[in-house]
């Protein structure tokens, strides 16, 4: 039988895809992609000429049992996504189940993925995190999320759209205080990196303040509850300056 390899992709930087990676999609029989098109973009940068099949939401649960027979038949398969690791809010668990449950061999390629790309440079706890993926666009049903999430101690990670950024940059601070100390990454791996930090009313501001702060892709970090140590050594230093002045 054959092996379904699920192979990670660039987020932005070209230079990012291993070569275990080129060498596993040059010689797979077919790489299931969630946009043919994009990816072929890719893979002819790299001289890549294997078969692309579409593997979205909309047809994943039908094209599974197809997949799946061709793994059988001896097929080897690459799953790719737009980019980063699949299955990290990207389809493909569904392909992945079927396979693993009919015994097919599923191996990881592993490679950049936005949230760990984020958090290896947000410099907010790691030891545990919570990825949150993305908000719901609702309002009502964001707020109800958030309000469940104001007291995790974990380090919370969420995925943003540009045309949806300030709107939950501002639904965070209303459900968490806008002093909550938070990171923003943006269009990591890409020309216009940017990786700012501060309180969540900082990040909120920056980005009202300057649409270029709006554009591209976005990963929001927020620091855990309950972690005061940050707000308690610059109440410290506070404290220090105004006793300080009365030295002689
Ligand atoms: N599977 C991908 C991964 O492993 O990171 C994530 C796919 S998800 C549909 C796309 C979201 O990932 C974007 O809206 C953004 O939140 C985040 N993202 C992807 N590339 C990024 C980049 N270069 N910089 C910052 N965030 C990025």
């Amino acid at each position: 039988a054959g092996t379904l390899h699920v192979v990670a992709t660039p987020i932005g930087n070209l230079g990012d895809l291993s070569p275990r990676a080129q060498q596993i999609l040059r010689a797979v029989d077919a790489i299931c992609a969630e946009d043919t098109r994009h990816s072929r973009q890719l893979l002819a940068h790299f001289g890549i000429e294997t078969p692309l099949l579409a593997l979205h939401e909309h047809n994943e649960d039908r094209q599974a049992g197809r997949l799946v027979a061709r793994l059988q038949a001896g097929d080897s398969l690459a799953l790719v996504s737009d980019a980063g690791t699949p299955l990290v809010s990207d389809p493909g668990y569904r392909l992945v189940r079927a396979a693993r449950e009919a015994g097919m061999r599923v191996s990881p390629v592993p490679g950049p993925s936005a949230l760990v790309a984020a958090l290896s440079v947000a410099g907010l706890a790691s030891d545990r995190f919570a990825f949150e993926g993305f908000l719901p666009a609702k309002a009502a049903a964001r707020r109800e999320r958030l309000a469940r999430l104001a007291g995790e101690a974990r380090t919370l990670i969420f995925y943003e759209s540009a045309h949806r950024i300030a709107e939950s940059l501002d639904a965070l601070r209303e459900a968490f205080g806008g002093e909550r100390p938070a990171v923003l990454a943006r269009e990591l791996t890409k020309l216009f990196e940017t990786v700012l930090d501060g309180s969540l009313d900082r990040l909120a501001e920056a980005v009202a303040a300057d649409p270029n702060q709006r554009r591209g892709e976005f990963v929001i970090l927020v620091q855990g509850a309950g972690d005061d140590t940050d707000a308690r050594l610059a109440e410290g230093r506070r404290t220090y300056a105004a006793l300080s002045a009365h030295l002689p």
